[in-house]
């Protein structure tokens, strides 16, 4: 009985989707016969002028108090790719899910020309930079190291000559 019940919700939540993004330029059209419970519409709902079901696929990801995660998502993927992607996913990476999307939708938005490819270059750039910069770090260090072994060894060398000489010379001094 209750399987039914959630398949039939599930069903509606998608259809009504799929309908409001092919009819984008007209308004949505007043939904009537959905089997829904209704406790305040999740962000999505909301913005699509839609009723918000118990089984409403983005109502845990899209909460009224952040309408603009929504917005730029559905401006970038569109709703019912959203819904799509989510319904294809395990309900334990559909949070994961949400925020990269949401993140490359931010992306998108904010460089519409590169996007988050934008973002990953920029960061793969600084990454390369910094382990040139690591790399030149390590070597002149190696060459200091370098340099005060040697200065070790000939100081040691003078201590050496020092001590002979002094040992030698010794006598003939007093
Ligand atoms: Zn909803």
């Amino acid at each position: 009985m209750e399987y039914t019940h959630r398949t039939t919700a599930t069903l509606g939540v998608s259809t009504t989707i799929l309908s409001a993004s092919s009819s984008n330029s007209s308004p949505s059209p007043s939904p009537s016969s959905l089997p829904t419970t209704v406790q305040g519409p999740c962000a999505a709902c909301k913005i699509l002028r839609r009723r918000c079901t118990e089984r409403c696929v983005l109502a845990p990801y899209f909460p009224p108090t952040e309408p603009l995660k929504f917005v730029i998502a559905h401006k970038v993927f569109g709703a019912s790719n959203i819904v799509k992607a989510l319904q294809e996913l395990p309900e334990s990476k559909r949070a994961d899910a949400v925020s990269s999307m949401v993140y490359e939708a931010y992306a998108r938005n904010r460089d519409p020309v590169y996007g988050c490819a934008g973002a990953i270059s920029h960061l793969q750039k600084q990454l390369n930079d910094l382990q040139a910069e690591l790399a030149m770090t390590q070597a002149a260090l190696l060459l200091i190291q370098c340099q005060q072994h040697e200065q070790n060894h000939e100081n040691t060398a003078i201590f050496d000559q020092d001590k002979y000489f002094s040992s030698v010379l010794e006598p003939s001094w007093q």
